[in-house]
């Protein structure tokens, strides 16, 4: 490798791919052990969160994309739009399938959205230590003809075959630049992230499809002292009738909420956990820049129009 006078590179970078196609293990591979910590957790976790590579080249943002499949609510209308804006934010698109020929009605659906995509996309076949290497150039061969790819790169996430590869062909189609995240915020950065991303999914599952714009949480306060974890945190929706509902009578959804969560969080970390929850509103909460973040949206470009 030239390393004179190498210009630092970073972007971001999004995984997509259906479930069970092995995105949890290879950003586990990727990431090394600061995701490893929720590797148990349900699959709608893992998936959503923002985790940051730091190399001496540069350093890659791994955006937290929403699922692109066909949605089922106003909520999920919603989710796929952020998932295919995503796609148009991002440096790289990283496309994982399986290693097959067969291309089914997911990844066709996946291919009708990346049409409409600029940005490069990187198709990953992963579990190739599952095939034997003749068949790998078949998959290649099939999948080239579907789409023009700016890279296809054959993985094992299990194995680690081929993952440094896959790194470096990543980093050829960032912009140069400075770090988005020094090396400090990047060890705090996951666990709240994932606390926050907990509580979120908690509130979301209990209140169904009650609050149609959905809602972002953010940790206010975060302090590890002792044998207890003080986590302050804020569920910010739209409009006082969602405030309202999130609450609950007298209380008891927030209750809910929060105990829930606190259950879950305390599992993680594996410690005691003091979890105040608060709810407020602010209206177009998805104008602002922290707030998308939160939900795994880069807000780099763009509004969300309704
Ligand atoms: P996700 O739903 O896309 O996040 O998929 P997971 O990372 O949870 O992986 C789903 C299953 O596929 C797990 O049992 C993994 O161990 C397995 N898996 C992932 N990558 C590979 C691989 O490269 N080779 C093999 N043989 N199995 C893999
Ligand atoms: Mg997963």
């Amino acid at each position: 490798m030239d390393n004179n006078n190498k210009a630092y590179k970073s972007g971001f970078v999004t995984l997509i791919g259906r479930p069970n196609v092995g995105k949890s293990t290879l950003m586990n591979r990727l990431i090394g052990q600061k995701i490893a910590i929720t590797s148990n957790k349900p699959q709608t976790t893992r998936n959503k969160i923002q985790t940051v590579l730091t190399l001496e080249e540069g350093q890659i943002v791994f955006l937290d994309t929403p699922g692109i499949h066909k949605a089922k609510n106003k909520l999920g209308d919603y989710m796929v739009g952020v998932a295919e804006k995503t796609l148009n934010e991002v440096d790289v698109v990283l496309w994982l399938v399986e290693p097959t020929d067969y291309i089914g009605a997911g990844e066709r659906h996946i291919l009708e959205k990346l049409a409409k995509v600029k940005t490069p996309v990187i198709l990953v076949i992963n579990k190739t230590d599952t095939v034997k290497k003749e068949e790998i150039l078949k998959f290649i061969d099939v999948y080239r003809k579907e789409y023009e790819f700016a890279e296809i790169v054959p993985v094992s996430a299990l194995k680690g075959n081929n993952t440094e590869e896959l790194i470096h062909c990543i980093f050829k189609y960032l912009p140069y630049g400075e770090p988005f995240y020094d090396e400090d915020t990047i060890t705090n950065q996951p666990m709240r992230q994932i606390v926050a991303e907990l509580i979120r999914e908690k509130a979301l599952r209990l209140l169904e499809e009650e609050i149609p714009h959905g809602i972002a949480v953010c940790i206010d306060s975060m302090k590890e002292g002792g044998r207890v974890c003080h986590i302050d945190a804020t569920i910010v929706c739209e409009r006082e009738s969602h405030k309202g509902i999130i609450i609950g009578r007298q209380g008891a959804m927030l209750k809910k909420i929060g105990s829930q969560a606190r259950k879950e969080i305390e599992d993680m970390m594996e410690t005691q956990v003091n979890l105040k929850l608060w709810v407020k509103v602010k209206k177009d909460w998805r104008d602002s820049d922290f707030l998308m973040k939160n939900f795994g949206y880069n807000p780099k470009e763009g509004k969300e129009s309704e």
